[in-house]
């Protein structure tokens, strides 16, 4: 069987100034399972947002294609990409911006279904606020009225209401109160669980993308650095960046922390990426190979383990 999606050297490049190239997105490969979550995980600036805005071409790759079931999509023209839209949904961070204010709930939520040619939308609107946990007089209120944690529920509610197969979480939860994060995250797992969803799970939180994420993608630099199962990534991280990331997190009850990886300077200017591999200015373990050849993502040789990483600490398998 296909996978529900095959992403192809995907990029994304903006101009910078003074004529230079920001490679926000460079060069990204995966694939995404039926019914599986994809974590994506890494600092601020590293492209996540850049990669979940390509997939769905919100933001028009510069080069690269993405395949939703076997048919590319980067170049279907509006009107077929628009009726590919309903498969593959979004949630942004932000869910104050992300609702219009001037109208109702129900308006929101159901417009999604108003412009696919959808029947019952009063009815299949309704259905939607109690699977998302609202009650029902909230269609006919105002984004204003609600709290962050709800008003995710309602961006929540409009993203699955046409039933995609495919959500891109981008930060979810990253705008709301601590307390309030977990139920979010329980919410978006349990109509996982219940509409078979596949998702693309974004965020900068390597304890959030844990409870979420059947498999784990590390972004660094625009790049994926490591990519496998949530076991592998949290248990047995192999590339000095993740395990960098992994150091910095509490691990209650995963056994004795590892020793804390100090994650010293920052991410290097896009507009000037330094030639090699892009971690090596902050990487202990850099060698002279590393200052002059860029690591490709491939199958490695990593203690004794194959896998999935983008470190000459490894030899290609
Ligand atoms: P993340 O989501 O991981 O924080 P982003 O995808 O937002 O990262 O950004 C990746 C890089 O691309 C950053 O250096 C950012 O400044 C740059 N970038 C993102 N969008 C634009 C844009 N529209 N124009 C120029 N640079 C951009």
């Amino acid at each position: 069987m296909t996978a529900l999606l095959e992403v192809r050297d995907l990029a994304k490049h903006y101009a910078g100034k003074s004529g230079t190239t920001i490679r926000a997105l460079d060069g990204v490969g995966f694939t995404l399972g039926r019914d599986e979550v994809l974590g994506v995980v890494g600092e601020s600036g590293c492209g996540k947002s850049t990669l979940g805005r390509t997939l769905l071409r919100l933001v028009e790759p510069t080069q690269g294609s993405v395949l939703f079931e076997g048919e590319d999509i980067t170049n279907l023209s509006r009107r077929d990409m628009n009726r590919r839209r309903r498969d593959m949904q979004i949630v942004f961070q932000d869910p104050f911006g992300s609702l219009n204010p001037r109208h109702k709930i129900g308006t929101i939520v159901g417009e999604p279904l108003v412009i696919h040619g959808e029947a019952d939308v009063a009815a299949r609107v309704a259905e939607m606020l109690d699977i998302v946990g609202l009650p029902p007089d909230a269609a006919g209120r105002f984004p204003h009225e609600f709290s962050g944690g709800q008003r995710q529920r309602i961006a929540i509610a409009r993203a699955l209401a046409l039933r995609p197969k495919l959500l891109v979480a981008d930060e979810p939860v990253s705008a709301l109160d601590v307390s309030i994060q977990s139920q979010i995250i329980n919410l978006i797992a349990d109509l996982r669980r219940r509409f078979g969803l596949s998702m693309i799970f974004i965020s900068h939180d390597l304890s959030v993308i844990r409870h979420v994420s059947d498999r784990i993608a590390v972004m660094y630099f625009g790049r994926i650095v490591e990519i496998g199962s949530a076991a592998d990534i949290f248990d047995r991280p192999v590339h000095p960046y993740t395990r960098a990331l992994l150091s910095a997190i509490p691990r209650p009850g995963l056994g004795p922390k590892p020793q804390r990886i100090l994650l010293e300077g920052e991410l290097p200017d896009p507009a000037h990426p330094p030639p090699g591999c892009a971690f090596q200015g902050r990487c202990r373990q850099a060698m002279a190979r590393c200052a002059t050849e860029a690591p490709g993502l491939q199958i490695r040789r990593a203690e004794g383990d194959l896998r999935d990483t983008a470190c000459h600490l490894f030899e290609a398998a």
